[in-house]
């Protein structure tokens, strides 16, 4: 059988993760996996039906009931929520919140992650989450914990913000930013952590392109080494 390859990118909100793994993707030919998109699918699922994010029993059924997939057109990833393309409704602050509070929950982890665990399984696959090389892909090939002062995410998501006219202020970004963090990290279930074998990357005072660049480096030497 043909070798498949995996990478993991995990850290907090706002690192970076999502466009450097898309362009990695790129230039290794890899399919990216934004695993955040799927916690935001069901999390518009329970905003759609009005489960408060604090009904546990309610959220651990409806996760069970509610279908996410993932499709690609013109190698962009579209999430799926039964079957309706909602790729362009998560994105939102309230979205953000109830994924935030909603992926505390073992349901509804559990079923992502059997979902992102069978996506890697057949192609090259790089993936970008919280949990990705400590729980959906322990075997990767190479995983990375990006990450940057919470100082340094805030402008750069105030910058993407601001062009869609937003009124939040700079200030409220990182508050946000820093409360996500606090959630993922010491949540219960698969909280946000740096794999041991992860290598570390701080992005603070990095360009998006020397991520890029290091990341493929480093994927290039394990590759030719032949190493776990
Ligand atoms: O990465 P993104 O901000 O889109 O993720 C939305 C939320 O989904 C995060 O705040 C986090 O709580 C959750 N998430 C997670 N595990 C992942 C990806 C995202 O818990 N692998």
């Amino acid at each position: 059988m043909k070798k498949v390859y995996n990478i993991a990118i995990d850290g907090p909100a706002g690192a970076g993760k999502s466009t450097i793994a898309r362009s990695v993707a790129e230039r290794l030919h890899f399919v990216y996996v934004d695993t955040g998109a799927m916690y935001r699918a069901m999390a518009l699922y329970f905003l759609r039906n009005g489960i408060p994010s604090s009904d546990e029993a309610a959220i651990s059924r409806a996760a069970e009931e509610v279908n996410v997939t993932i499709a690609y057109k013109n190698g962009e990833q579209q999430v799926l929520l039964n079957g309706e393309n909602v790729s362009g409704l998560i994105r939102t602050g309230e979205v953000s919140a109830m994924a935030s509070a909603t992926s505390v929950y073992l349901p509804v982890r559990k079923k992502l992650v059997e979902l992102q665990k069978k996506l890697a399984e057949k192609e090259n696959v790089i993936m970008d989450g919280r949990d990705i090389g400590t729980c959906v892909l322990p075997d990767a090939d190479l995983k990375i914990y990006l990450t940057a002062s919470s100082k340094v995410r805030a402008r750069r998501r105030f910058g993407q913000l601001r062009n869609s006219g937003t009124e939040y202020t700079l200030e409220d970004i990182e508050k946000d930013i820093i409360e996500r963090d606090n959630r993922d990290m010491n949540r219960e279930v698969s909280p946000l952590k740096q794999a041991e074998d992860a290598v570390f990357v701080d992005s603070s005072s990095m360009t998006a392109r020397q991520v890029e660049e290091q990341i493929v480096e480093l994927f290039k030497q394990k590759k030719e080494r032949g190493e776990k």
